[in-house]
């Protein structure tokens, strides 16, 4: 399998510029990229293109008729409260859509800000804009190794619970944002010397995680995404206020998981989601596109992709079989996936569907996968390492045997600790 670059590819162009304008992005003149796939496990192969916003499967509910039904809108409209249909049962009934609608709240409310007079919903499609001018004079930076430190402290401060770094990587840029005012695809309007990414994570609540699916568990996205916010918005900030430029962004602009890998944060599974040592896949992740001279973090391992080659409790658990069974591919299952790099991916269409008929998101791969675990416990962190030793196999005989990743009541955790 060939992962050569191909030959037109740079990523700068002759005044230095990031060139955003081409479809494919690999550098011809140096092996970073190779170097870089080598550690994070990607393979990225000479067709690769880069991805269009307009494929996300949210956004073909706007234009594709494949996907556009009134049940595919009513799945948007539930997270107006006034829209939502509750039922009675438990998990989705009238409190669990309240919490749910109330921690997606800040998100929602600051997407749609500026959407009727710009045409910007920002944090989905467009990156943030919510900031106060700057310092005009530029901070001196002595070390760029010491400012990544002190840049990791500020992002804890706020809020992160994991920060890393990556250098900019223009194959992970959408080629084109999408304008669900026009229905047309629209340029990308990142400045194009921002060459670095600082991708920040926020784990997600554990024990509601565990209710899903329920529109009770989809609080818990919610409420990772307004944190996330929180911080890169304020992370952004500070480094305006340093005298740099600064761009926060959340699900808009870029592929998000590639970065986190590329900055540290954690391997890919097969439910394609980024893994972390810390919370599992159990994360929400922000980044903040920056020209303040940052050192770069490298890809780690603990053992995710050789235990995931093992494992197959998210195939198993998941409800449509959206998630493979098989090695990792560059076979595609529709337009909503990647084109050209080989990796495990995940049927959107699949996934989705299942979404709208339960009128709520689902995480049950979340649920089930064994590095979903509370890690503040030794235990969990002994079980971690064990997963990643020739021990793996018995790692997930014992996780299955103990009946972790079962559901727990959504109205269990109503009534717990109620006092
Ligand atoms: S979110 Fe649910 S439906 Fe989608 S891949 Fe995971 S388990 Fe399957
Ligand atoms: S459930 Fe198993 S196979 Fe799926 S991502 Fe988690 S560890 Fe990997």
């Amino acid at each position: 399998m060939s992962t050569a670059p191909t030959a037109e590819l740079k990523q700068k162009d002759q005044n230095g510029k990031i060139d955003l304008t081409k479809n494919s992005s690999l550098c011809h003149k140096c092996t970073c990229c190779r170097d870089i796939d080598t550690s994070t496990g990607f393979k990225v192969k000479d067709n690769f293109q880069r991805f269009s916003q307009k494929n996300d499967i949210y956004n073909r509910v706007d234009w594709d008729k494949s996907i556009r039904s009134e049940k595919t809108l009513n799945f948007f409209r539930n997270y107006n409260t006034a829209f939502a249909r509750f039922r009675d049962v438990d998990g989705f009934r009238h409190k669990d859509y309240a919490i749910r609608n109330a921690a997606w709240h800040i998100t929602d409310y600051t997407c749609e800000l500026k959407e009727e007079t710009e045409d910007r919903r920002e944090g989905f499609l467009d990156t943030y804009t919510l900031h106060r001018p700057g310092s005009k004079n530029k901070l001196r930076i002595e070390s760029s190794k010491e400012i990544s430190q002190e840049i990791k402290k500020i992002a804890r401060f706020l809020g992160a619970d994991l920060v890393g770094v990556c250098k900019f990587d223009k194959r992970w840029i959408y080629n084109y944002k999408y304008s669900r005012t026009s229905h047309m695809e629209k340029p990308i309007d990142l400045p194009t010397d921002l060459e670095n990414v600082i991708v920040i994570a926020v784990g997600m609540d554990y024990e509601t995680i565990k209710t899903t699916p329920s529109a009770l568990s989809d609080a818990a996205t919610g409420q990772g995404y307004t944190k996330d916010l929180s911080v890169i918005l304020s992370l952004a900030q500070y480094i305006r206020n340093l005298g740099y430029q600064a761009v926060a962004s959340l699900n808009d602009t870029a592929l998000s998981i590639p970065l986190a890998i590329q900055a540290g944060l954690g391997e890919y599974g097969r439910l394609g989601l980024l893994i972390t040592k810390e919370f599992g896949p159990r994360v929400r992740i922000g980044k903040v596109f920056t020209d303040l001279p940052l050192a770069h973090d490298k890809p780690i391992k603990f053992g995710v992709e050789k235990f995931c080659s093992t494992c197959r409790q998210c195939t198993n658990a998941c409800p449509t079989k959206a998630i493979t069974d098989g090695k990792p591919s560059d076979v595609i299952h529709n337009k909503s996936n990647l084109i050209g790099v080989q990796k495990w991916s995940v049927d959107a269409e699949k996934c989705f569907n299942f979404w709208v008929n339960t009128n709520a998101a689902c995480a049950i791969c979340i649920r089930v996968c064994p590095y979903n675990k509370d890690y503040s416990k030794f235990i969990y962190r002994i079980g971690r390492w064990l997963a990643g030793t020739f021990l793996r196999k018995l790692m997930l005989k014992f996780d299955i045997l103990l009946g972790y990743g079962k559901r727990k009541l959504p109205n269990n955790w109503w009534n717990k600790n109620k006092n």
